[in-house]
């Protein structure tokens, strides 16, 4: 649907965003992560077309632009304007016919149940509702790509839940969606794919379900600091280590969980727990952030 290729923009001598290529095809949810400053706005302002980039270029993977809806992570709205007459006015601006905007302004409310708030003026409005407004209003005109900079940010759990239901069920349409969080949680419950950023690069890229199908490994926590077993136990395979009373198993060692089992017991360890695990997005975040650091 969008393709990024090779796509460089710099804020005078900081490069925000480093040769970026990839592409979105329709119906993805793609989730951007990456720490503070990694460069996830300035890509979504990119693609959005709020700034050009120095290099590269974005374009439509089929020739003709798709209508894009873009939530902010900073708000700026009229405050005193209520909510109601807001997405009236953005309806406007994106060419919604006048016998259709109540309909159109009324749908975008029920989506981010924000129908009940519909009258109040925004100034009156509490965080978790401006971002309700936020994305109300990116949904208006039902644009094919949603690029939503932190969908959640100031939501109570139950809104976080909402709005990772409301993104799921947008994506389950057809809509193509672009998101960025902090919340790893949110980023595995809601997306498809995901690509991690740091510094400007791009250091992870993959579908969600390849991430989460890597290394599965197996633990085994013991009653005792495995320590003066430790030589012995990590001689059997180098994917097998120790931490304090817990073993870890990974990949082909996986193989061996009944030997180390049968060993330990011999050795008088007393097995608490045993449990078959996968990676986690928290570990895939952790390595792509580390490799940078350490690269
Ligand atoms: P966060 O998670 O904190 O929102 P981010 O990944 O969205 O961060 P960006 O806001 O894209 O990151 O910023 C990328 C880099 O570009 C940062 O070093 C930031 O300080 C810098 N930057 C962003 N906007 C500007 C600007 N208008 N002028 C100069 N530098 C900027």
């Amino acid at each position: 649907m969008i393709t990024i290729d090779n796509v460089t923009k710099r804020y005078f001598s900081l490069i925000a965003v480093d040769r970026v290529s990839f592409t979105v095809p329709r119906g993805q949810v793609l989730g951007v992560l990456g720490p503070n400053g990694a460069g996830k706005t300035t890509l979504f302002k990119l693609i959005a077309g709020f700034l050009n980039p120095d290099s590269g270029e974005i374009r439509p993977t089929h020739g003709y632009w798709p209508g894009i809806g873009y939530k902010p992570e900073r708000l700026l709205f009229p405050n005193q304007m209520r909510v109601d007459e807001y997405l009236a006015m953005i309806a406007r601006l994106s060419n919604i016919s006048s016998n259709a905007i109540e309909q159109t302004v009324g749908d975008a409310l029920a989506q981010v149940k924000l129908l009940d708030s519909s009258s109040k003026h925004i100034g009156q409005c509490s965080k978790g509702m401006r971002q309700r407004l936020a994305l109300a209003q990116s949904l208006i005109g039902a644009p094919s790509v949603l690029l939503i900079d932190e969908p959640s940010n100031g939501l109570d759990p139950e809104g976080q839940a909402d709005v990772q239901r409301m993104i799921q069920r947008i994506g389950a349409g057809g809509q193509t969606v672009l998101m960025s969080s902090h919340q790893l949680g949110e980023v595995t419950q809601t997306c498809s794919h995901l690509i991690i950023l740091k510094q400007g690069r791009i250091h992870y890229r993959g579908s969600m379900a390849e991430a989460l199908a890597l290394r599965p490994h197996v633990t085994i926590q013991v009653d005792q600091e495995l320590q003066p077993a430790e030589a012995m136990l990590t001689s059997l395979h180098p994917d097998i280590h120790i931490d304090g009373r817990q073993i870890t198993l990974s990949n082909e060692a996986i193989r061996l969980r009944r030997y180390v089992l049968s060993l330990l017991v011999g050795m008088g360890f007393d097995i608490v727990g045993v449990a078959q695990k996968r990676t986690t997005l928290e570990e895939i975040y952790a390595e792509a952030v580390q490799w940078h650091n350490g690269s």
